[in-house]
C-alpha cells in the first residue's frame, strides 16, 4: 500500500476517494474485476452451452482494462468508498446513429494500400502526445485486408503490439484469432485497427486528449476502407466511434451506424481473459454479426 495515500483528514480522504471513483467510472468501471490468470477458449463448447440471451445489467458492465488507479490500491478505494455516498448512475446519451455517409466515394481496391501507407507514415511521424511518444517503441497502425467487409476496432497497443508494431498480437490478440477462427475467418480476411496508435504506458486507458489527438487517423483509415461492418472491441472503441458514454453491456445486441458502416459492440478480448464467462456473450454478438453478414457457420 502506498503510504502517501493515507490521510487522517476525513474530508481529504473523501475527496481522494471521490476522485478515484470518478476516474474509474469515467473509464467505464462499475465493479472491480477479479483478476484471473487462467482461461480456456473453446467457442464450440460455449456454443453447446448457449442459453437464451440474457440482458446484461448495467451494473455488471466492467471496464475492459482496470485503470492504473484501480490496480494501484483497490483496497483503499473500496474501503474508503464505504464511507461516502455511492456514485449515482447518470443518464447516458444514446450512441450516435450517424446518418452521414463516408465523405469520399469508395477508393478502388488497388489504390487502398497506398492510401493507407500515406496515413501510416503520418502516424509514425506523429508526436502529438508527449508521454506516449516518450514511451513508445513504435506506432501501431493497423493490419489486414484493405478491402474488408469487416473491421475490428480495438483500444490501443499493449506491450506486445508496441514491440511488434502490429495490433492484437499479444494474449488478447491470440483470443481474437480464436474468435475469428470460430467465425471461420482469418486475420487476413478482416482489417484490425486501434483507436490510438501508441501504447499508453502501464496499459492504462488512453485519456481524452490522446483520443482526441489520435482519432483522426482511425477515421481516415475507415474512410479508405469503408467496411460494411465494424466490430468495436470494448468500451473505448465503442464510445469513441459512436460518441457515447454508454456501457458495452447496454450497447451489445444491436446494430449502430457509423457513416454507413453497420456497427456492433462487444467485450474486449482482454476483458474475456479476466472474465471467461463473458465469452458466451461475445459469441452471441458474433453470431448476430455473422447472420447480418449472411455468413453461415
Ligand atoms: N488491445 C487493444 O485494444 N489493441 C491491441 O492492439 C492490443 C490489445
Amino acid at each position: 500500500m502506498n503510504s502517501e495515500k493515507i490521510t487522517t483528514d476525513p474530508g481529504q480522504a473523501a475527496r481522494i476517494v471521490r476522485q478515484q471513483l470518478e476516474s474509474l467510472r469515467s473509464a467505464g468501471l462499475q465493479v472491480l474485476p477479479k483478476p484471473t490468470n487462467t482461461h480456456t477458449f473453446d467457442f464450440e463448447g460455449i456454443e453447446a452451452a448457449v442459453e437464451p440471451a440474457v440482458q446484461t445489467p448495467a451494473s455488471a458492465e466492467p471496464a475492459q482494462k482496470p485503470s492504473p488507479t484501480s490496480s494501484a490500491d483497490p483496497a483503499v478505494t473500496l474501503a474508503a468508498a464505504k464511507s461516502i455516498s455511492p456514485v449515482q448512475p447518470q443518464a447516458q446519451p444514446a450512441p450516435r446513429v450517424d446518418g452521414d455517409k463516408y465523405e469520399s466515394d469508395p477508393i478502388p481496391a488497388a489504390e487502398r494500400a497506398s492510401q493507407l501507407t500515406i496515413i501510416q507514415n503520418e502516424v509514425a511521424a506523429c508526436e502529438a502526445c508527449p508521454e506516449l511518444v516518450a514511451n513508445r517503441s513504435q506506432t501501431v497502425f493497423g493490419v489486414g485486408n484493405s478491402s474488408p467487409r469487416l473491421c475490428f476496432l480495438g483500444e490501443g497497443p499493449g506491450a506486445d503490439e508496441d514491440r511488434m508494431g502490429e495490433p492484437f498480437v499479444g494474449a488478447a490478440g491470440q483470443l481474437l484469432n480464436k474468435i475469428l477462427g470460430a467465425c471461420k475467418m482469418k486475420r487476413e480476411d478482416v482489417y484490425i485497427l486501434n483507436t490510438v496508435k501508441c501504447r499508453p504506458p502501464g496499459n492504462r486507458n488512453p485519456n481524452e486528449q490522446e483520443l482526441c489527438n489520435c482519432w483522426g487517423f482511425a477515421q481516415r483509415q475507415l474512410e479508405v476502407l469503408q467496411p460494411e461492418f465494424i466490430c468495436c472491441l470494448g468500451s473505448v472503441a465503442a464510445r469513441t466511434l459512436l460518441q457515447t458514454k454508454m456501457s458495452v453491456g447496454k450497447m451489445r445486441g444491436q446494430f449502430f451506424s457509423y457513416r454507413g458502416s453497420r456497427v456492433v459492440v462487444t467485450y474486449h478480448p482482454a476483458y474475456l481473459l479476466r472474465n471467461p464467462d463473458a465469452k458466451r456473450k461475445v459469441w452471441d454478438d458474433m453470431k448476430m454479426l455473422l447472420k447480418e453478414m449472411g455468413i453461415q457457420l
